[in-house]
């Protein structure tokens, strides 16, 4: 059946059963290049009830968009009955748009298989092997996890190899019961060419473990690792390193340098070969320019009892990067950090982008959490944002677990408050697959990166766009320098759309990113763990 552009039937009135209602249908494409699924945005006529839906049963808008499944285009006979046949999909037979969920179980399988078939073994990384190694020891005793902890944290601010071994042997005395290894080191600490040899060894040490996470101390030296990612079919998010700021001028020069970035790798990334599959979507042009920001950093009043004055505060400087993101044509992401900001963090960049002046760009994103256990509201409010704003390009929206889940905990624990996280693993790797499916739903007026070095939840993702007639090209998957560098050449391997975010920065301001980096690692919760571990495939890749 050959189906002209939507938008040739999007006046045409349709009545329903009951009241009768108007609808007019657009979608951004027309048939031919849809794929088996086609987005078609419902508009109600004001004061008129809207109908209802499977996939947001929650939302209240007027405004809607609507999955139209394969199936439910078979039901039209003539182009002429699209429309009565996306009436029938929302009131009579809403239970033909849920998709299979066996179906996309199967598939998840079958992805997960594939993509762990594609990751290099650790024989060819040796190095990697023994960081692994390292970090199963830190995780197997929780005091030496802690103690080696506080070495990483003062690490940068120690002048001499002296110094660093006495940190390292302070920190380790408080271990009751060390491993072999440690108990030998703290033996040679005795003298003073113990200790140099020690000390050189830890800053060896702490500066390796830097190096796998961060990519560069400036711009200009992480150059040569972003071309090599992109000419191996990785795109990449720059993260400029440094959080919390305490003064106005701390966060003046935190702005000052994700302009100048943005400036510098415009100019890197023009030197770029072609990568079709990195730079267009069905949506449009991607930048291949893309810097994530911290709102922590761009202003020190962020406070949970006074949200507004922090966003106000940031907006002063967000405002002037959005405009220099988009003379560059460049892509400006706003990181999530903790709850106590989130409010902030949220209306900031949802207000800004309503502005006039930024409806036709800069390509933006934020971040959604999904240990959070309110994150479906938190889903709806930014869906709600982005059908009623219809902003191009669209927003990106990056679905990650979270990254502050410790902190979350121990605050409210402290507090005598609800836990605002899953305390359940299981319950936080569920909610990520819902809220990956309510992304993947919402269609055209989101792009969607989802966020994870877990196989399953990454695969899932992939299925689950696959079954539901997605393209591959219109989800992105998005891995931690570091952390996902195996994962990210198995996605680019099967022509994956595949973005590896990497700091810049020195070690000194990349500590609280080493940290969380490092506390993720040694996690007996984390899936690479479990997969270091060795964990059999069948248990990694199971519906949690
Ligand atoms: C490109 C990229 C950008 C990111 N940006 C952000 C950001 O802006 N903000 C942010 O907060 N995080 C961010 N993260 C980090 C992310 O939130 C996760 O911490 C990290 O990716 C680990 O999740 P996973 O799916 O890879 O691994 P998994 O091992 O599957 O999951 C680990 C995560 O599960 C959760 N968890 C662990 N134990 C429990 C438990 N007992 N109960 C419930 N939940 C638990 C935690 O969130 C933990 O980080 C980003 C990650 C990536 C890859």
């Amino acid at each position: 059946m050959i189906l002209p552009p939507v938008e040739t039937l999007g006046a045409r009135p349709v009545q329903t059963a009951g009241a009768a209602r108007r609808f007019t249908a657009a979608t951004r494409r027309p048939f031919a290049t849809c794929g088996p699924r086609v987005w078609v945005t419902v508009t109600c006529e004001a004061g008129v009830e809207e109908p209802p839906h499977p996939a947001t049963p929650a939302a209240t808008t007027a405004t809607r968009a609507m999955t139209v499944t394969t199936r439910d285009m078979l039901w039209c006979s003539s182009p002429a009955d699209f429309l009565p046949a996306v009436a029938r999909a929302s009131y009579g037979s809403a239970m033909s748009t849920v998709p299979d969920t066996d179906a996309i179980e199967a598939q998840t399988q079958r992805i997960g298989r594939e993509l762990a078939a594609a990751l290099p073994s650790a024989s060819r990384h040796p190095v990697r092997a023994v960081d692994t190694r390292a970090m199963e020891l830190a995780s197997s005793n929780q005091e030496l996890k802690a103690a080696l902890f506080r070495f990483v944290d003062v690490a940068p601010a120690c002048h001499s190899l002296d110094d660093l071994a006495r940190h390292l042997v302070g920190f380790l005395a408080e271990v009751d019961d060390a491993p072999v290894p440690i108990s030998a080191a703290m033996r040679i600490a005795g003298t003073k060419a113990g200790r140099a040899a020690l000390g050189a060894a830890a800053a060896g040490g702490v500066r390796h473990m830097a190096h796998r996470f961060i990519v560069g101390e400036t711009l200009s030296a992480a150059g040569g690792v972003l071309g090599g990612l992109w000419e191996r079919g990785v795109a990449s998010s720059v993260d400029l390193l440094g959080e919390a700021t305490v003064t106005a001028s701390e966060a003046d020069a935190y702005a000052a340098r994700c302009s100048s970035a943005l400036g510098d790798l415009s100019a890197i990334a023009r030197r770029w070969p072609g990568r079709p599959a990195l730079e267009r979507d069905s949506a449009g042009p991607l930048p291949r320019a893309n810097v994530s920001v911290k709102v922590s950093a761009l202003t020190p009043l962020l406070r949970p009892d006074s949200p507004e004055l922090g966003r106000d505060d940031a907006a002063r400087r967000l405002v002037p990067l959005l405009r220099t993101a988009r003379e560059l044509g460049a892509h400006l992401h706003i990181d999530m950090e903790s709850l106590d900001s989130r409010e902030a963090v949220l209306s900031l960049v949802l207000e800004l982008l309503s502005r006039p002046e930024f409806s036709r760009g800069p390509s933006a994103g934020l971040v959604l959490q999904a240990y959070l256990r309110d994150s479906t509201e938190t889903l709806g409010a930014i869906l709600e944002f982005a059908r009623s704003s219809a902003r191009t390009p669209p927003l990106v929206v990056r679905l990650v677990k979270g990254a502050y889940w410790d902190h979350e905990l121990v605050q409210s624990q402290q507090h005598g408050w609800s836990t605002p996280v899953y305390e359940s693993k299981a319950d936080c790797d569920r909610n990520f697959e819902v809220l990956t499916a309510r992304l993947l739903d919402a269609g055209p007026v989101l792009r969607v990166a989802i966020a994870s070095h877990n196989l399953r939840s990454v695969s899932h993702a992939i299925a689950y766009n696959r079954a539901t007639g997605g393209l591959d090209e219109d989800l992105e998957i998005q891995v931690l320098r570091g952390l996902g560098d195996e994962l990210q050449d198995a996605l680019a391997t099967h022509a994956l759309r595949v973005r590896t975010y990497c700091p810049v920065g020195n070690m000194v301001a990349g500590m609280a990113y080493l940290v969380r980096r490092l506390l993720e690692n040694t996690s007996n919760d984390s899936f690479l763990q479990a997969q270091a571990q060795g964990v059999a495939l069948d248990q990694l890749l199971a519906a949690p």
